[in-house]
């Protein structure tokens, strides 16, 4: 790869770190970065620059926003009384899309899984139990329907059954083993309005 020098070594490099990128893949997006007009390599430059100095956790529901508070908790039309239990702030993104679920969300940021090492502690589960109140109705648990998915769904309705709170699962419309934020809107609805109580 040194064939095309030092710089574009480097920018390959780069690229083919970033998930779902393969070698061959990273030497085309180089090439093409390479292409473009000067104004547009800033822009894209400038995007990652500013997306990673400006965006950060939101303090209710750890979702990514530029705010203090997400515009979804930061919107009284909410039902803040219900809680949707995610793992990424995709999977929030996809149930946004579907406009059939009114509550607010709380994203873990992962989930269990002995694995790859990642415990409890790892995910935003303290921070979940933090905002459970007498004002919370129901927690809807909607991690993805995965070995790791399942294991921190039933973890965390343990830990909030002795809370006294309604704790229900969506239902299994979602391929099992598969992402949620691939899932199309209807499939989603369908297991939002499926979900059981545990
Ligand atoms: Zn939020």
């Amino acid at each position: 790869m040194q064939f095309y020098g030092e710089a574009m070594t480097k920018l390959i490099a780069q690229l083919a770190a970033l998930p779902g990128i393969g070698n061959k893949s990273a030497q085309r997006l180089a090439f093409h970065i390479i292409d473009l007009p000067q104004e547009k390599a800033e822009a894209l430059a400038e995007a990652i620059l500013q997306a990673k100095a400006t965006m950060r956790y939101c303090s209710c529901c750890c979702n990514l926003t530029q705010e203090e508070i997400c515009p979804v908790c930061a919107n009284p039309k909410r039902d803040h009384s219900t809680i949707m239990v995610v793992e990424d702030p995709r999977d929030m993104a996809a149930y946004e899309r579907t406009k059939e679920y009114h509550g607010v969300y709380h994203v873990l940021h992962g989930a269990i899984s002995p694995m790859t090492g990642v415990g409890p502690q790892d995910i935003r589960i303290r921070e979940l139990l933090g905002r459970i109140s007498e004002d919370t109705a129901e927690v809807i648990l909607a991690t993805n329907p995965n070995v790791e998915g399942e294991a921190t769904a039933m973890y965390i309705a343990k830990l909030l059954k002795p809370l006294g709170v309604k704790v229900t699962r969506i239902a299994n419309g979602v391929p099992v083993g598969g992402d949620l934020e691939y899932v199309d809107e209807i499939t989603l609805y369908r297991a939002l309005e499926g979900r059981r109580e545990i």
